[in-house]
């Protein structure tokens, strides 16, 4: 209580209308810090509002919008991007140097600064933000973007409704009896063993690309929504990208997420079910998945194309 206290006094202090997220003292495992205690204790200005996240998303009210294009996603084969690899005490957070996202609907250019995880308490107990259609998967990825021009200055980022990009890819457990797979995943999970107390770094030297970690996601196929941060000070300034297909990731690689790291030091209880409670439902969009029919399109203007050439048209 002391320390929320001296938090408290700090933020008032720095005279903003809101903390930076890692300064309010909030966390997942307790009633008088947890999700429920947001809105109203911990971080009312903005975790009360209208567009917050994460939410179920009902594929049936899911309405197409053929403007959800492709994304180009530059450098993310670059196996140089991933930087280093933070315990924060409350996520296990990589960041990334010199990557970009735009196109996907999106009005302009994203920097990729973070990624981080959310999950529950094994494979048994899934711990994703978004369901669908009531369905939590195991993990999810959040990899989190922001306007390129506004060069990493979070301030003027949180005062634009659309400043920060969030790419959210779900995590399922794969099939059969592998283990340590993929290799990319099995690799990001080797470092949380020099990661397990909360401020704890380490520098990433293997060379795997985010294109590596998204393995087997057709990245053409999302849902979009506008909504917030799913953690204090949940600033409604969140584009939200969600992927339908999921990454498949082998159990023992998914269960070293919750044995691993703690919330502080080595006595302290080990990270689980760091997810927030769902929100009011959004309206949101999808992209327009019809690649079959396109599919069919493309082999008749070839027919045609065959046709025409055969009898010198
Ligand atoms: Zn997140």
């Amino acid at each position: 209580m002391k320390l929320l206290l001296g938090v408290l006094v700090v933020c008032a202090l720095a005279g903003s209308g809101h903390c930076a997220s890692d300064s309010v003292a909030w966390c997942y495992h307790d009633a008088s810090c947890g999700p429920a205690a947001w809105p109203t204790v911990v971080s009312p200005e903005f975790c009360n509002g209208s567009r917050q996240s994460p939410v179920n998303i009902d594929t049936r009210s899911a309405t197409e919008d053929s403007s959800l294009k492709n994304f180009i996603f530059n450098n993310y084969d670059n196996t140089s991007g991933l930087t280093t690899i933070t315990n924060t005490g409350r996520t296990v957070k990589v960041a990334l140097q010199d990557l970009t996202v735009s196109g996907g609907g999106l009005s302009t250019k994203y920097q990729s600064l973070q990624f981080h995880l959310h999950w529950g308490n094994g494979d048994a107990v899934p711990g994703s933000e978004h369901t669908v259609n009531g369905m939590r998967y195991p993990m999810e990825m959040h990899i989190v973007n922001m306007k390129e021009s506004y060069n990493g200055n979070v301030t003027l980022a949180l005062a634009d409704s659309e400043g920060l990009a969030a790419l959210g890819f779900f995590i399922e457990v794969m099939d059969g009896n592998a283990t340590a797979s993929p290799a990319s995943w099995n690799t990001l999970a080797s470092y949380l063993a020099n990661i397990t107390n909360s401020g704890d770094s380490a520098s990433i030297t293997s060379k795997i690309s985010m294109d590596d970690l998204l393995v087997g996601v057709d990245r053409a196929r999302y849902y979009r929504y506008l909504g917030s941060l799913t953690t204090p000070t949940c600033n409604e300034v969140v584009v939200w990208t969600v992927f339908k297909d999921p990454i498949k990731v082998s159990k023992d690689v998914i269960n070293r997420f919750n044995s691993t790291v703690h919330i502080g030091n080595d006595t302290s209880i080990l990270m689980i079910n760091t997810y927030r409670n769902l929100q009011p439902d959004q309206e949101v969009k999808t992209t327009v998945d019809n690649s079959g029919s396109s599919i069919t399109l493309a082999s008749a203007q070839m027919a045609i194309a065959a046709i025409w050439a055969f009898t010198g048209f």
